[in-house]
């Protein structure tokens, strides 16, 4: 189970299932503490505003399920990058809403067909865009150059992502990401663990994940920052000061 779930998609994306309030029903009950939802960008089908939802005065963070249990909901976003030059659909007026910005390569949007140019997006991404999370990296249908990658996060301190669901449906290259969690360890850079659940059988799970880190004979906890509530919450709050408006 993942304890701290960055990645986790509602009805207010157009492939998401549930509620904000089932997915705290579904969470407390697998014994998830947080989530983050975190619905598509406009361009795969965002279906609403984005003000109200990352309004802590209109939704609490703190949310309690109806067995009693309080869940932490975060307000995150998966942004889409557009194009080659790093647009997204994340307007700038945004940036400082969310707890968490992620962004990934979706077959809707990008799908750039080589390395390199995936690559050259994410880095003019970056020039000009809020990164937290960079989501399912080794996904076959958009390619990245993974030591570059591993180069753009120690350098940004986005963490990367390894995707529990996309493994489990077959979408991940396994030899890309077993060298991204190699070169990632070895060097220092952040990882996550999250389940890009869009289902109540997906959410909080990480039985691929654990699977994968067996073969490759490495210890989880030490290696996903959302293991660890103390090292989540520094950097929830590094993330969040970066951005905070003038
Ligand atoms: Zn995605
Ligand atoms: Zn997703």
């Amino acid at each position: 189970m993942i304890l701290h779930d960055l990645h986790v998609h509602s009805i207010q994306s157009a492939c998401g299932l549930h509620t904000v309030l089932e997915i705290v029903d579904i969470a407390a009950a697998k014994g998830v503490k947080t989530v983050n939802i975190c619905d598509h960008g406009e361009a795969s089908g965002r279906k609403v505003n984005f003000g109200v939802f990352v309004d802590k005065r209109r939704f609490p963070r703190e949310v309690r399920s109806r067995s009693g249990k309080s869940v932490t909901i975060l307000g995150g976003i998966e942004v889409n990058i557009l194009d080659e030059q790093g647009n997204s659909d994340l307007p700038k007026k945004y940036f400082s809403l969310f707890d968490l910005i992620s962004a990934g390569f979706h077959p809707l949007t990008v799908p750039l067909p080589s390395a390199v140019r995936n690559t050259r997006a994410l880095e003019n991404y970056l020039k000009h865009s809020p990164l937290d999370i960079l989501t399912h990296p080794c996904i076959r249908s958009a390619p990245l150059d993974i030591d570059r990658i591993v180069d753009l996060s120690l350098e940004y301190g986005f963490a990367l992502e390894v995707n529990n669901t996309n493994l489990r449906l077959g979408k991940t290259d396994h030899e890309q990401i077993l060298r991204m969690i190699d070169i990632a360890s070895t060097r220092g850079a952040r990882l996550v663990e999250n389940s890009d659940g869009h289902t109540f059988a997906e959410i909080g799970e990480n039985d691929k994940i654990e699977e994968l880190l067996a073969y490759a004979g490495c210890a989880g906890s030490a290696l996903f920052l959302n293991r660890d509530e103390t090292r989540l919450t520094a950097f929830l709050k590094e993330r969040k000061n970066l951005r905070l408006p003038d």
